[in-house]
């Protein structure tokens, strides 16, 4: 029965379980990237890819990870969330062992070189937007910075010049909170 849970459900409820699944250290590459290609100071990007859980053995993996266009100091990034993988086998039976796509993934992008005074964190509309998209319909999730607000600037911040190596975490983009079943 629990066959289509979804990455959420094993993030707030099965801790082990997650960690013995690596994904965390998947998410955790893909924040490096994000990490270094912010540390130019010029430029910086996105990331975005699918969740995938393989359920001959309960293997989470990260696949089509994509980045989002380049922008400058002055401009909020943005993804570029790739086409959703087709599970395998494409129209898995009731009984197959089969590889489902589970969760979307995206990165958010340090402030440590931006110009404007400060930026949220965590999904933003677009991200919840795409999660109830007719085309996604899946749960996401969010690597950004821990909120840290400078003086005067509002709850749920983070300043221009945040270090780059700052406090991350996981944000569940939500609803739907799993995918439907095949
Ligand atoms: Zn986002």
């Amino acid at each position: 029965m629990n066959k289509f849970f979804t990455t959420f459900a094993i993030l707030t409820i099965a801790t082990p379980l997650f960690a013995q699944t690596s994904l965390i250290d998947l998410f955790d590459n893909v924040w490096e990237m994000t990490k270094a290609d912010a540390a130019n100071g010029v430029q910086r990007r996105e990331y975005a890819g699918y969740v995938t859980l393989d359920t001959s053995t309960g293997e989470y993996g990260l696949v089509n990870v994509t980045p989002g266009p380049w922008v400058p100091n002055n401009t909020n990034a943005s993804m570029r969330l790739p086409v959703r993988p087709k599970d395998i086998p494409e129209n898995p039976s009731p009984v197959d062992t089969a590889i489902y796509v589970v969760a979307w993934f995206h990165t958010h992008t340090p402030t440590t070189f931006v110009t404007f005074p400060y930026r949220e964190v965590g999904p933003s509309q677009g991200d919840f937007n795409a999660s109830i998209h007719p085309y996604i319909n899946m749960p996401g999730f969010a690597y950004d910075y821990v909120p840290a607000p400078a003086n005067g600037h509002p709850s749920g911040t983070i300043p221009a010049g945040h270090p780059i190596n700052s406090s991350v975490m996981l944000y569940p983009v939500t609803p739907p909170e799993r995918r439907p079943t095949p």
